[in-house]
């Protein structure tokens, strides 16, 4: 006798029932004295998130003061404003009321005008424009499963925290002003300051992912609401049909549409420091080859591990281009890296991994922009895609940069100058550019599998149970 077949549920049940964690409201007049441990621990994330968007606006705008102030102290010790600006009997007591000082002046000079003071608005409106911008693209990154307005709202005080971190690269400023170079000091060379800019836009994106590491906010969106089950492939409502049924709407089976069909990636499972380095490149290879890669890869939980392997693969973008630099500089218009002189070298090796790695996350975000509708979809699952289809950004950079290599080193050998003139249709070709042309071909068809490829792989977890 066979017993009766198990009935499938009509619901979901939220997979990842991790509670949040603790999030203190920070006082609006204790902002701008803790801004500087914002800088530092993960653990400062909820907390900041529950303090007020006031609060937020309170430390960025000091930060901004200050960093002001300390460009126009670095510009007033050295004369640029003219000794009229400057009070003679001036004294800079100490670091912090030096800038305040100098931010003083500032303002005393451009709102003294009125065209002066419309382009300092202009140039005010255009820095929050492009914070709230820079919070928007981070909103897929952040989402901890709560509902997309209140993504963006954490991200944008996040980013408004962080802002703090122009402080630091306002002092930087004012200790590597030219006038301030020794003949030894190293801030002589122009790659050491690219490369602590760069630095520097590092720890600031480190500054805004940690800080949204950590959810504290009420257990409301998406990831705690229960989802009815449906048929991952066509979103057919499949609650209380036997288990052992095919959809009837698309015949996949509906066992393959349960919660525990998805699994972790071989990265995130992997238990050894050496396993996790092998999970990174199956992950990596799955996500660029595997025909159900999406449809089996847990979207609803897993968020960490699959950011952490798109920062890794970013990372890994910028040492092949880098590698590429190293074997053929005159590509990117450098110099042959033989005649450097040893601590440009070195900095120029350590920037150019960092800068293209920060391109390429960018590039990212702005995709993510687009699948999360503009950070107001389902951003908090879609992320996880997202993530994984940062390879995807990486095979079209390794093929632009192998056809973009093979065109000038074939222009170069073979000197290829002029023009192609074919008489008879009266046409005159570029003949450079249509070595370019023809050589750039299979970075084109590349770059078609990669969208044609993405849409797969949204298209896969779009109905995603877990
Ligand atoms: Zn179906």
């Amino acid at each position: 006798m066979s017993g009766a077949p198990r009935m499938l549920p009509e619901t979901v049940p939220p997979t990842d029932l991790e509670p949040p964690v603790r999030a203190m409201r920070i006082p609006i007049l204790l902002a701008l004295p803790l801004a500087p441990l914002a800088l530092l621990p993960k653990r400062m994330g909820s907390h900041v998130a529950a303090s007020s968007l006031a609060a937020a606006w309170f430390v960025h705008f000091g930060a901004l003061v200050f960093t002001i102030g300390e460009v126009a102290a670095a510009h007033l010790e050295g004369g640029d404003f003219g000794a009229s600006s400057l009070t003679p009997d001036l004294t800079w007591l100490d670091w912090i009321r030096r800038p305040l000082a100098g931010a003083w002046l500032v303002a005393y000079e451009v709102f003294d005008s009125r065209g002066a003071s419309t382009v300092a608005l202009a140039v005010a409106a255009s820095i929050e424009g492009a914070l709230a911008f820079l919070a928007l693209l981070f909103v897929p990154f952040l989402a901890a499963g709560e509902r997309p307005p209140a993504v963006f709202l954490r991200s944008l005080k996040c980013v408004l925290w962080s802002s703090a971190v122009v402080v630091a690269f306002a002092v930087f400023y004012h200790v590597a002003t030219p006038r301030q170079f020794s003949p030894s000091s190293v801030f002589r060379s122009e790659n050491v300051a690219i490369l602590c800019f760069w630095a520097w836009v590092i720890w600031w994106i480190s500054i805004i992912l940690r800080l949204g590491a950590r959810y504290g906010g009420p257990c409301i969106g998406p990831r705690w609401t229960p989802r009815p089950l449906l048929c991952e492939s066509c979103g057919y409502h499949l609650a209380n049909l036997p288990e052992e049924v095919n959809c009837p709407e698309c015949g996949r089976p509906a066992r393959e549409s349960l919660p525990g069909f998805r699994r972790l990636p071989p990265m995130a499972t992997a238990p050894t420091w050496l396993g996790r380095v092998a999970g990174f490149f199956a992950t990596l290879w799955q996500s660029l080859a595997d025909a159900r890669f999406a449809s089996r890869v847990t979207v609803w939980n897993g968020q960490t591990a699959a950011r952490r392997f798109a920062l890794l693969v970013c990372l890994l973008g910028g040492v092949l281009f880098t590698l590429s630099l190293i074997t053929y500089p005159q590509l990117w218009g450098f110099r042959s890296a033989s005649n450097w002189a040893p601590v440009d070298l070195a900095a120029t090796l350590l920037w150019c991994p960092l800068a293209a790695a920060v391109v390429m996350f960018v590039v990212l975000l702005l995709l993510g922009l687009i699948v999360s509708r503009l950070g107001f979809g389902q951003c908090y699952h879609t992320g996880v895609i997202l993530c994984y289809c940062s390879p995807l950004l990486l095979l079209f950079g390794v093929v632009f940069l192998l056809c973009l290599t093979l065109a000038t080193w074939i222009i170069e050998t073979f000197r290829i100058r002029g023009m192609l003139v074919i008489v008879s249709r009266q046409i005159e070709i570029d003949k450079p550019l249509l070595v370019y042309a023809i050589c750039l071909l299979p970075a084109l068809f590349t770059l078609l599998f990669v969208v044609w490829r993405a849409a797969r792989l949204f298209r896969a977890a779009r109905y995603a149970n877990s």
